[in-house]
């Protein structure tokens, strides 16, 4: 028998093949994203706590309904948009399952959806999935904003779904509100939807704030809002998300959601709940802790032959290394780096349906320990 791949150009994701690349030569992984300190005590505790309680069971399909209060409550403190917890907001196990669900729900075979490259690297195989076709728009190559002149020329009759991402990953760029009203101005008359992945809303820096979709009551009707829990409460293994959208999308969404996980952890949600209670002040502390880590960084390689701009956003910072190694592209540099120096990262391209010719740009994450920041330093200061 012969397996007909459903999704033939996919690999395994650059994310794990650089993990592994960085383990098999001892390298610092400053590759996939993900803090290398601990969850807050508190929160470790209120898991264990609900486990030995024995909140073991499935919960509600929507998600345990103290942690959708919760998420509705920072809604409506921060974005100022009054949702309802039971027929807006959807706990899932992970963003990545949010988006997916989402993708499921609205993308039909033969529609299109509209990515910017360089995009996050789930979105594409479930459009596939879905029977869709991604139209990829490259975002500006110097400072990754959208040109939405390519967006309009971009918008067909079958136009059926827009992803946007910010805080942008992996560029740290973020949609400004004129971003939002150019787009609601676009889509006005069409029925076009909108997934927003605000995954590193907490991670904006120098004083900028999140526009989040959830601030923008036109284009909130037609959206689906997708969040993580990893991100802001340092614990991407735990894989907990959620995704906000209007009632009649959420049931949509709910529908798609109870057949592909039911419901996402139960403990997981229990303790989030109870951190969300205790600590809502987490939060607001978010950008001056991870301002703090990318400042670090960029002081320590400062003098190094990498050039940057201090990223906006996000825990992931840019290096353009064309002045070390212009006769590499950046997945030959990555590896490089990787076996070479003991130094992992990202490189650029691969989020691109087309990467730029000239871009020589790496990726480098800075949810680090200020000894992991300092030796990332010394290494990257050496090369
Ligand atoms: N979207 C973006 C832009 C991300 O960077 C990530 C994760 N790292 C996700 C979604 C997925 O989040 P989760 O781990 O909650 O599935
Ligand atoms: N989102 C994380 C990153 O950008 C990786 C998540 C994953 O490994 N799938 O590094």
């Amino acid at each position: 028998m012969q397996l007909q791949s459903k999704l033939p150009q996919v690999g395994l994701t650059i994310f794990s093949q650089m993990s592994q690349l960085a383990d098999a030569h001892g390298a610092l992984n400053l590759s996939q994203g993900f803090p290398d300190f601990d969850a807050p005590e508190a929160l470790k505790e209120a898991l264990q706590r609900h486990v030995q309680a024995g909140h073991n069971q499935y919960g509600a399909m929507t998600g345990v309904a103290a942690l959708r209060e919760h998420v509705a409550s920072k809604i409506a403190r921060l974005y100022r948009n009054p949702v309802c917890a039971d027929k807006e907001v959807t706990i899932t196990p992970g963003a990545t399952q949010a988006l997916f669900c989402a993708i499921q729900t609205l993308v039909r075979a033969g529609d299109e959806v509209i990515v910017f490259d360089p995009c996050y690297d789930s979105y594409a195989p479930a459009v596939t999935l879905a029977g869709g076709r991604c139209v990829h728009i490259a975002l500006n190559s110097v400072d990754f904003s959208v040109d939405w002149q390519k967006f309009a020329d971009a918008l067909t009759e079958r136009t059926r779904l827009v992803i946007i991402n910010s805080p942008h990953n992996p560029s740290g760029a973020v949609l400004q509100r004129s971003d939002l009203q150019q787009l609601a101005d676009l889509i006005r008359e069409r029925d076009v939807y909108l997934l927003s992945d605000e995954v590193y809303e907490h991670l904006v820096f120098d004083d900028q704030s999140h526009c989040s979709v959830l601030t923008h009551e036109e284009l909130y009707q037609r959206a689906c809002v997708v969040s993580s829990f990893g991100k802001t409460y340092h614990v991407t293994g735990w894989k907990t998300g959620y995704m906000v959208a209007p009632a009649k999308l959420t049931a949509e969404l709910r529908k798609v959601h109870q057949y592909v996980s039911f419901c996402a952890v139960t403990p997981i949600q229990h303790a989030l709940a109870d951190f969300m209670q205790a600590q809502p002040e987490h939060v607001d502390q978010l950008p001056a802790f991870y301002q703090r880590k990318r400042d670090q960084l960029c002081l320590a390689i400062e003098n190094s032959r990498f050039t940057f701009v201090p990223t906006a956003s996000t825990y992931f910072q840019l290096l353009d290394y064309r002045a070390i190694r212009d006769d590499l592209n950046d997945v030959q540099m990555a590896h490089w780096l990787t076996t070479e120096h003991g130094v992992a990262s990202i490189p650029l391209s691969v989020f691109y349906q087309q990467a730029p010719v000239d871009q020589h740009l790496l990726r480098v994450c800075f949810a680090k320990q200020e000894d992991t920041l300092s030796l990332a330093g010394e290494k990257l200061c050496a090369i």
